[in-house]
């Protein structure tokens, strides 16, 4: 018979930490944390397949799991010499979910249950503590009307109905903390809260403990299917089909007086990644105190002083943990009347700056090889540390006249300036038209999750470092400043109150997630570290501890990796940024953006709208010192490295003006007439010109531009090599689909190349190549490539000839498409392995059929996300060619997905995450 429950407890337990998929996270690691001697309450967990058959079966479960329940329910009662539901010694369960990857607080926890009344009267016989009792009791109900009942608040601007009442009685009491309620309010709160329940659903609340029991397992099932969670889990790239695990766990009471506390901790410093214990906690408290953000924790480093004996031995823990996981974890744990519990571990959330600092340092300490090192970071975090900080002198300045509203804490690092929105609904919509938003909370809950996505920074005026607020922000790199208590916010009138100002939304407000600091209107930013060190040059690199460690990682991936990669530039100092971030090449050189330039826009258009071969000659003629000068600048910066220049590929409508005032200008300028001007852009007109009058068919058609272009090509390879700086041009043709297109094309382009050397007595070596971005491309490979010395996928144009979708209208229905799962990812974004993927292959098996040494590369904006790179390297591309700042980030994801081939004690990890917008 199938095995669905796990039992873990007296030192020994039935899963471990590698069976996550069962178990989920939290459950295999209770196991784990069992199993190496961990003082961890008894428990069980009842696996991912009873989710999965609960979705498949109509809600209803596996028929052998009320025995397995009971059976092991019976265990962790004799583990722990109590009894579920016996008044004389009762034992209390917490119901927790566990998905196989963490998703902090988007799915549903009940604490406290078997609580009913007599339980609670024989609970205070045996503590003789009233209050901790109608405390946990009070708890209880309210998260079981919650969770289980249904009384969430539902609207956005919505309390609790159950803070509604806590705080009727905080007010009634004259009391400002719940911690002041004494036993009799918690034992009111208790009546008041089940009878708010009857009235709201017209049930009374359920006393029977296992009723509760298998009430809570539904719950907790049905919260993976709520939609904070599936937000996540499309936010994040988590299946639906790994389902959540259930854990059943012995409460420990962290509220069972003053030597009883909670809290939570990482085992080094998750914002910074400094070798420290970092944590929070709470004396007399329960644990959803310290992550809910509701009362404000201590700092772990006080518990030193308060109880040095617990605090020596969480610090113990801390390094057997690191030790054992050889991994930052994060860890929940309760002290119940003085004696230590662990409550859950798991590898901790970390900011970018702190992943890259805990990988290089542990690497240093010898407890992970780089290999392991670059597995743990994801390519995209990269990004954070290109991200801009304050200007120091405008932030200080801004301090000096009195703008520093509030310090919290430093929750999220990085600067963040934005209007201010007081819910997460609002910050959607402001960033859908177009603002930056900061969003403005009390606390964040994760009905928050896509309002905190949508912000620019995230501010709170309660909780600590592991809050909601904090945990998320970092997880998704956002800045924040948490738990800033003189923040008065008034969700009803939108405005918040701090040092006697008041706030009001829309206003502008910067975060200094670094330092903490809320400064009243804008402040300006600059490069961040990594860009001082690399780009402007402004900042040497044994000052930038930052860049010391993104230059170690970025050295272990090019230790890693087999991909070269390029950059997609067609400017000197975009070629320049690409080769301060490592690129080896540029792998698409766009000439056509070069006729936006200076003083080549006229001789452009002259061009275009030419009658005659000669007067197209005659403004070719104008171009071509301008475009030999371009490329000489983009050769000198590339010194020496290759350099692929495509010619020119978009429908030539594109370069002219369509409105009155300008066709004039331009027909003034060119000394004809306006009509005359008119009806040649109008004859220009093309019903679908993305398939129409572009890529090659230009070239063929005008072969005096692909003319001019190569001369310009090997003029500049020429003059530069006569400087002394050696060139490796690589033309290539777009958009063929046919090799006659190509070899058409290649005549011309050889023909130049031998003129300009004879011409200019010297020699260069150089190739012609071509895109493969439309399907006939693709299965005519093997044709194509007795021509070609050279393939790069356009996968821009290849995805949207491959899927019948036009690249320009597609996100009216796209995003929907990716909602609905009919494409995993927006496949502009994101490679289609499958249809567009199997062209490339099919492309590059039949071009090294004729020429084995093919070299293949791609430049369609897929070349920087990481899973396409990925993709890239499995078909095994020599190249892949991305935006320069984007590089730094293929250069990891190609060592990755070198890493995951031959995963020597490495991990085989997925590389995902979300990217800038595409730009043409
Ligand atoms: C492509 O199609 O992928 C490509 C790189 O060319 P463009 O985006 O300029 O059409
Ligand atoms: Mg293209």
């Amino acid at each position: 018979m199938k095995k669905y429950v796990y039992f873990f407890g007296r030192g020994k337990a039935e899963g471990k930490a590698e069976m996550k998929g069962l178990l989920g996270g939290k459950g295999a690691n209770l196991a784990e944390m069992t199993n190496i001697g961990l003082p961890v309450p008894a428990g069980f967990s009842i696996s991912t397949e009873v989710c999965t058959h609960f979705y498949a079966n109509k809600k209803t479960y596996p028929r052998s799991l009320n025995a397995e329940v009971v059976a092991a329910l019976k265990k962790v009662e004799s583990a722990m010499g109590a009894k579920f539901g016996d008044p004389k010694n009762p034992l209390l369960v917490s119901v927790r979910s566990g998905a196989r990857a963490s998703m902090p607080g988007m799915m549903d926890t009940i604490l406290n249950l078997g609580m009913n009344d007599t339980v609670a009267g024989g609970l205070i016989k045996k503590t003789g503590n009233h209050r901790f009792v109608f405390d946990s009791y009070r708890r209880f109900v309210q998260m079981y009307g919650d969770v289980v009942l249904g009384l969430k608040p539902v609207h956005k601007d919505e309390i609790d109905p159950f803070e509604i009442i806590i705080e009727k009685k905080k007010k009634e009491r004259g009391v400002h903390l719940d911690t002041e309620l004494n036993a009799d309010d918690m034992k009111d709160l208790v009546g008041l809260f089940k009878k708010a329940i009857k009235e709201k659903t017209g049930h009374d609340f359920p006393e029977d403990p296992l009723k509760q029991l298998w009430g809570a397992i539904g719950a907790v099932f049905g919260s993976w299917s709520n939609d904070r969670a599936i937000a996540y889990r499309k936010m994040y790239d988590i299946p639906e089909v790994w389902g959540t695990a259930v854990n059943i766990q012995s409460m420990v009471f962290g509220n069972m007086g003053e030597t009883s506390g909670t809290g939570v901790a990482f085992t080094r410093n998750a914002a910074s990644g400094d070798d420290m214990f970092y944590g929070e906690y709470l004396m007399n408290a329960q644990g959803e105190d310290v992550v809910a953000g509701t009362r404000t924790p201590l700092p772990i480093s006080d518990l030193a002083e308060k109880n040095p004996v617990i605090y020596k031995q969480l610090d113990r823990i801390r390094h057997t943990l690191e030790k054992h996981y050889r991994d930052m974890m994060d860890v929940e744990f309760t002290i119940q009347e003085g004696k230590l519990y662990m409550l859950q571990c798991r590898v901790g959330k970390r900011t970018a700056f702190a992943a890259i600092k805990i990988a290089v340092d542990m690497v240093g300490e010898k407890l992970i090889s780089d290999r392991e090192a670059l597995a743990r970071i994801e390519p995209d975090q990269l990004n954070q540390l290109l991200r801009p900080v304050f200007d120091l002198k405008e932030k200080e300045s801004a301090v000096k006249s009195g703008r520093l509203l509030a310090k919290g804490l430093n929750a999220g690092p990085g600067a963040a300036t934005g209007r201010v929105v007081f819910n997460a609904p609002d910050a959607e919509a402001w960033k859908k038209r177009g603002e930056l938003v900061i969003l403005t909370r009390i606390e964040t809950s994760p009905e928050d999750i896509k309002g905190m996505d949508a912000a620019e920074g995230i501010l709170t005026a309660r909780g600590g470092m592991t809050s909601h607020a904090a945990l998320v922000a970092r997880q998704m790199g956002k800045v924040c400043v948490a738990g800033c208590s003189s923040l008065e916010i008034d969700y009803a009138t939108h405005t918040m109150t701090v040092k006697g100002k008041k706030i009001r939304e829309g206003d502008w407000i910067s975060l200094d997630g670094t330092t903490g600091e809320v400064i009243e209107g804008k402040v300006a930013t600059r490069p961040s570290e990594v860009l001082r060190v690399l780009v402007d040059k402004s900042l040497d690199p044994k000052d930038a501890p930052v860049y010391q460690q993104y230059a170690r990682i970025m050295q272990w991936a090019d230790k890693h990796r087999r991909l070269k990669i390029r950059t997609n530039a067609d400017q000197p100092d975009q070629a320049l940024n690409a080769v301060a971030f490592g690129a080896e090449g540029i792998g698409l050189c766009r000439t056509e953006h070069m006729f936006f330039g200076e003083g080549k826009i006229g001789p452009m258009r002259e061009m275009i709208l030419a009658d005659t071969v000669e007067d197209r000659k005659r403004a070719l003629a104008k171009l071509l010192p301008l475009q030999r000068k371009d490329f000489e600048g983009i050769f000198e910066a590339m010194n020496g490295r290759p350099v692929t220049i495509r010619t020119i590929d978009p429908p030539l409508h594109e370069f002219v003006p369509h409105e009155e005032p300008a066709q004039r200008e331009l027909a003034r300028q060119m000394g004809t007439t306006y009509e005359k001007v008119h009806q040649r852009v109008e004859s220009l007109h093309e019903f679908n010109p993305m398939l129409g009058f572009r890529g090659c068919r230009l070239g063929i058609i005008f072969p005096e531009i692909t003319e001019m272009q190569s001369r310009a090509i090997f003029e500049a390879a020429a003059n530069v090599k006569a400087r002394g700086i050696a060139v490796e041009p690589e033309i290539m043709i777009p958009l063929v689909g046919n090799v006659k297109e190509l070899a058409h094309q290649e005549k011309i382009v050889r023909r130049v190349a031998a003129e300009v050397m004879k011409e200019k007595g010297t020699k260069f070596k150089y190739l012609v190549g071509t895109m493969i971005e439309i399907p006939r491309g693709a299965l005519t490979a093997d044709e194509i490539a007795g021509v070609a010395e050279f393939f790069s996928f356009g996968t821009n144009d290849l995805t949207q000839t491959t899927l019948g979708v036009s690249r320009d209208d597609a996100a009216r229905f796209l995003i929907p498409y990716v909602e609905m799962e009919i494409y995993p990812k927006d496949p502009f974004e994101a490679l289609d392995r499958i249809g567009v993927g199997e062209l490339m292959k099919i492309a590059i098996a039949k071009g090294r059929s004729v020429r084995p040494d093919l070299k293949v590369g791609i430049c369609g904006e897929h070349g920087g996300d990481p899973s396409s790179i990925e993709f890239c390297h499995q078909i095994n591309q020599n190249y892949v060619s991305c935006s320069p700042f984007r590089v730094p980030i293929a250069r990891l994801a190609a060592a990755r997905a070198a890493l995951a081939d031959k995963p020597a004690g490495g991990t085989r990890k997925k590389a995902a995450g979300k990217k800038s917008p595409r730009k043409r």
